[in-house]
């Protein structure tokens, strides 16, 4: 398979823009800038930020193992899963395969970008079908969205069928490893040399607790990275939130520890779940939050807004009738849901 056939024309000829930062890229001490018509009073953000956030890449590209020229990071995942569709599907032509029940964001944005989707639902495990999968997809097919914790079931799915996904089909395999922190898995970032088609996503809005800077991350091949790159918008990731995020990733032992309390959180939230009259199933949980059946979900739901606790109803969503998604939170939050359950048995 040749990446560059999935790539779309338009893409292929376009000539990206040029910012003042890509142009000139040497050292900035004692330069004198004049080149990007910015405001020279300084405030801490009147210069434009590193279009390519060299600094952040390279405390991820530590932390995680993986080589700088592997990344591109967006203004969060959704940025990122966006330029995924605007470099290899063209409109009113492609599809996409989403397998359902998943993440809603991969079906919104095929929308966004007028391309067709074919949906296989997930197996009762939750577990992906690989031959109807492998079926599906036709000559059109360029992506196929594996979501790995998934949204909302919280399993990971079985690296031998992610791994026949990945051999077997003939567009760009896309691994959304959102919740990967928490997880018992191998991220895939780790074998993107065997794999020219795969792209892996993560994100600090999860275990990194930085939902509000919004920073998503990709790695991929050099080849689908330089694609992407052409059509990224130059300063898509702000100054403040490359700040925040070289703060934060330079202290990852405290994520660590966070992670590692949210986990042993989980385990006593599931044993509490689990002993509620009305909570019927709790799904395996290798995530953040944890999926369970209830009697009646929208009831459930409502009863506990009136107490005032916040959780997802996941009952429309395929094969998840009355299933409820709870957040870990801290104890003492885990410990208000646990009492408001208690009270409505
Ligand atoms: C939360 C979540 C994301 C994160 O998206 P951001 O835009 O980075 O905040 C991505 N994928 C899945 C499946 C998620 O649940």
């Amino acid at each position: 398979m040749s990446i560059q056939d999935l790539i779309r024309p338009t893409v292929k000829a376009l000539k990206p823009y040029s910012s003042a930062r890509d142009e000139y890229q040497g050292n900035s001490d004692a330069m004198v800038f004049l080149d990007a018509n910015e405001n020279p009073f300084e405030n801490g953000v009147n210069r434009y930020p590193d279009p390519q956030q060299r600094t952040v890449k390279s405390l991820l590209s530590k932390i995680k193992s993986i080589p700088q020229k592997n990344i591109l990071l967006g203004n969060g995942s959704d940025e990122v899963l966006d330029l995924i569709y605007r470099a290899f599907c063209e409109p009113n032509q492609d599809n996409i395969i989403t397998l359902p029940p998943t993440y809603g964001m991969y079906s919104v944005l095929a929308n966004i970008n007028a391309v067709a989707i074919k949906r296989v639902q997930l197996d009762e495990n939750f577990q992906p079908k690989v031959d109807a999968i492998l079926e599906e997809a036709d000559s059109n097919s360029k992506l196929l969205f594996l979501c790995s914790p998934n949204n909302p079931t919280a399993n990971s799915f079985k690296a031998k069928s992610i791994e026949r996904l990945v051999r077997e089909f003939k567009g760009i395999v896309v691994i959304d490893e959102a919740y990967i922190d928490f997880s018992n898995e191998e991220s895939w970032a780790s074998r993107l040399n065997e794999f020219p088609n795969l792209i892996v996503t993560q994100t600090l809005s999860k275990a990194y607790g930085m939902a509000g800077i919004r920073l998503g991350i990709c790695y991929a091949s050099e080849e689908i990275i330089s694609v992407i790159n052409r059509i990224k918008p130059p300063y898509n990731v702000n100054e403040l939130t490359q700040q925040k995020a070289i703060a934060q990733l330079e202290q990852n032992e405290l994520t660590q520890q966070q992670v590692a309390s949210i986990l042993s959180e989980r385990d006593i939230l599931v044993e509490e779940l689990d002993a509620i009259s009305f909570v019927s199933k709790i799904y395996p949980t290798d995530a953040n939050f944890v999926l369970a059946k209830v009697d009646d979900a929208t009831k459930r739901y409502n009863e506990l807004i009136e107490k005032g606790i916040v959780i997802r109803n996941r009952t429309t969503q395929p094969g998840c009738e009355n299933c409820l998604r709870f957040t870990v939170g801290t104890k003492e939050e885990n410990e208000v849901l646990i009492k408001a359950l208690k009270a409505l048995e």
